[in-house]
């Protein structure tokens, strides 16, 4: 079994892009300017834009961060927020931009990505970019699953030919992927699997895999019997356990029951240390991308 170290990928991939970066620089280019906008104190939502924003020092990026307090009390108004949208669309010096989701429920977040420019939207949701992937034209990639892609091609893993099962429907994860791995070529060529919670006999398929991507947010539910001897399994859950040893009084839990699975397979991620740090890279690729297209 080897480990597939997403977080050694995403370092020299950071690297990478800052060397394009100095070049860039150096050629009498701007920095790629990456805002982000957050609203409201969301753990989690604190946590991924400070690993974004830090990404952004390591790449040579220059980035913004623009907050809003939302509070049942005095919530932020839906109207607000699509008003900082249209003056980052129409910002030259911002290159992206994303906004955190989750969004309080009164935000429409479907409303939000649609409001973003397709030129501008690097996080890869809004339907502009969503299509022109499913039909394999050039477009900003959504950064989960380009940042698996990427760590597959990193590792030797081909997906030509190969059984590639996805447990996970999501537009951000699920979905995507499966766009990529059927597309021609290779990462692609692959014969792709979706499956969600309405799916019959879970295992039945999943033993099935090759290649396995679990993508459901439900700590430690693929366990051992599901998985094919000698399978790849791509772990993309991150579920907060309550964990008493930490000092923050929880953990990071993938979908996969590590201990029990990573025997059986050729290649496994990790959780943390595996996906995460590829979906940030993603980002910033896909940043660098939208500067050098301007
Ligand atoms: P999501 O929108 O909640 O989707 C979960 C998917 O899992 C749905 O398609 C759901 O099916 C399916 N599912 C739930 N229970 C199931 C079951 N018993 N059997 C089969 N399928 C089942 O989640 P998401 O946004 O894709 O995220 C999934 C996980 O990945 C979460 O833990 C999230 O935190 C993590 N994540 C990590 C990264 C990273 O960078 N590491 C990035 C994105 C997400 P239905 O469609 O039928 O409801």
């Amino acid at each position: 079994m080897q480990l597939i170290d997403g977080k050694a990928v995403a370092a020299t991939i950071k690297k990478e892009i800052a060397e394009a970066v100095e070049a860039r620089v150096s050629q009498g280019h701007r920095r790629p300017h990456l805002a982000a906008v957050l609203v409201g104190h969301d753990g989690g939502s604190e946590t991924y834009v400070a690993h974004k924003i830090k990404a952004c020092e390591e790449c040579g990026f220059k980035s913004s961060l623009i907050r809003f307090e939302s509070t049942p009390e005095a919530p932020l108004s839906e109207e607000e927020l699509l008003k900082t949208i249209d003056k980052l669309n129409n910002d030259p010096d911002v290159d992206g931009f994303i906004v955190q989701l989750p969004l309080p429920r009164h935000i429409d977040e479907q409303k939000v990505i649609e409001a973003i420019l397709p030129e501008k939207d690097v996080d890869g949701f809004h339907p502009s970019n969503v299509g022109r992937q499913s039909i394999g034209l050039p477009c900003f990639h959504s950064a989960t699953p380009a940042g698996i892609v990427e760590l597959l091609r990193r590792y030797g893993i081909s997906t030509r030919g190969k059984n590639v099962v996805i447990i996970g429907r999501s537009n951000i994860v699920g979905k995507p992927l499966a766009a990529m791995l059927m597309q021609k070529g290779d990462p692609g060529d692959a014969t792709v699997t979706v499956c969600h919670s309405a799916t019959p006999d879970l295992g039945e398929v999943t033993r099935r895999a090759d290649i396995l991507v679990c993508a459901t947010g439900r700590p430690a539910s693929v366990t051992a019997d599901m998985v094919k001897d000698g399978a790849t399994v791509i772990d993309v859950g991150t579920t907060r356990v309550p964990d008493a040893s930490k000092k923050s009084g929880w953990r990071l839990c993938g979908d996969v029951d590590f201990e029990a699975v990573a025997p059986k397979c050729s290649f496994i991620t990790p959780v943390p240390g595996g996906v995460g740090p590829m979906t940030i890279v993603s980002l910033m690729l896909n940043t660098l991308q939208a500067a050098q297209a301007r």
